[in-house]
């Protein structure tokens, strides 16, 4: 028995844990799924962003399904992501049959460090000075771009493609390019390039094809896989997972979108297509399978929600996915 840590969290992260739930649960599987409090209403009602409770909990489980944190996310989503020693944050993008797209067909992972860099949280301010330390070790370098190479092995990619911006920042993104260089060089099977960030960045927009496996630090990380959701669809898309050594956080990589929580218009796709990572992460790829032709057929057939152009609701939209698996 699989034991899930659920914590549905902020905004729309309520909503669309709904609608993943209501897939996972129609599946016989060996998990059993208890809710935990995490987020700005956690802060509100214990006076903790990320309560002991919770933290202890997830510690103990196979796996976290994270729904979205708002304005706690760093006391939450980024602590967790420490705290469980998950280093490496997968963030595919894929472009789902039936979407309109700037990019269908498009098919890229980005792998994101995920304990460091300026995510570290070393922030200091002092008489209107304020300054944020960078941190860029060896040790987690090394280990993010065998991660990569070993993920492009087994998705039988082609290549991987560091991003940086060493002529800059010349000791911690020097340090990363180098290291992934070195890396690359245990695997000659797979090709390897690396672009500086901004240059990487035009490339995405205006050729991603170019692209396959992207390997990078923890903020490039974040904001390029914003970008690459953007090419197939959207963040209401994206699913991520968050794969340590034992825990594992699955998370889409939209956050709390305050702007349209509490009407229930929450495109749930990308919280059901993180639930499915969960699954291959488990080895029942069958089920994550078939939900994901569930949720492109259900796409295909034009039903979709608001961001996508169409007038579902995201529990319409999940119990139309969910039909589809009876
Ligand atoms: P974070 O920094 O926590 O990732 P953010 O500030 O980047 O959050 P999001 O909450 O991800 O912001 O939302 C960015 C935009 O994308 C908003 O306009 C939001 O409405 C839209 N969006 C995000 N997720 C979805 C979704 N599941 N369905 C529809 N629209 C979404």
């Amino acid at each position: 028995m699989k034991r899930i840590a659920v914590i549905p969290g902020d905004g729309i992260g309520n909503e669309v844990m709904e609608a993943a739930m209501l897939i996972l649960e129609k599946l016989d599987l060996p998990f059993t799924f208890e809710y935990y409090d995490a987020g700005d209403g956690a802060l509100e009602r214990y006076g903790k962003a990320l309560p002991e409770e919770t933290l202890e909990a997830c510690r103990r489980s196979d796996a976290v399904l994270f729904g979205a944190a708002g304005e706690t996310a760093a006391d939450v989503i980024v602590r967790l992501r420490q705290e469980l020693n998950t280093f490496a944050n997968i963030r595919p993008a894929k472009a789902i049959k039936g979407i309109r797209c700037l990019y269908p067909g498009l098919d890229i992972v980005v792998v994101r460090e995920n304990t460091e860099c300026l995510y570290r949280g070393f922030e200091f301010e002092f008489d209107g000075v304020a300054e944020a330390v960078r941190v860029i070790t060896r040790r987690a370098s090394e280990r993010i771009a065998k991660y990569a190479f070993e993920l492009a092995k087994r998705e039988r990619r082609k290549k991987v493609t560091a991003l940086h911006k060493a002529n800059v920042m010349k000791k911690t993104c020097g340090l990363f390019r180098e290291v992934c260089r070195d890396v690359a060089s245990e695997y000659p099977d797979i090709e390897f390039n690396d672009y500086y960030i901004d240059a990487a960045c035009m490339y995405l927009v205006m050729d991603p094809f170019r692209f396959d496996v992207i390997v990078t630090t923890n903020m490039f990380g974040d904001i390029v896989s914003d970008l690459a959701a953007g090419l197939v669809g959207g963040l209401g898309l994206a699913p991520s997972a968050n794969v340590g050594e034992k825990n594992a956080i699955f998370e889409p990589v939209h956050g709390a979108a305050f702007d349209i929580a509490g009407r229930g218009i929450a495109n749930p796709t990308a919280m059901i297509l993180t639930a499915c990572m969960m699954l291959r992460h488990f080895g029942y790829l069958d089920e994550a399978r078939k939900i994901e032709e569930a949720v492109e057929r259900v796409i295909e057939s034009g039903k979709t929600t608001p961001d996508l152009g169409g007038n579902l609701k995201t529990m319409e939209f999940a119990n139309e996915v969910a039909l589809l698996l009876d």
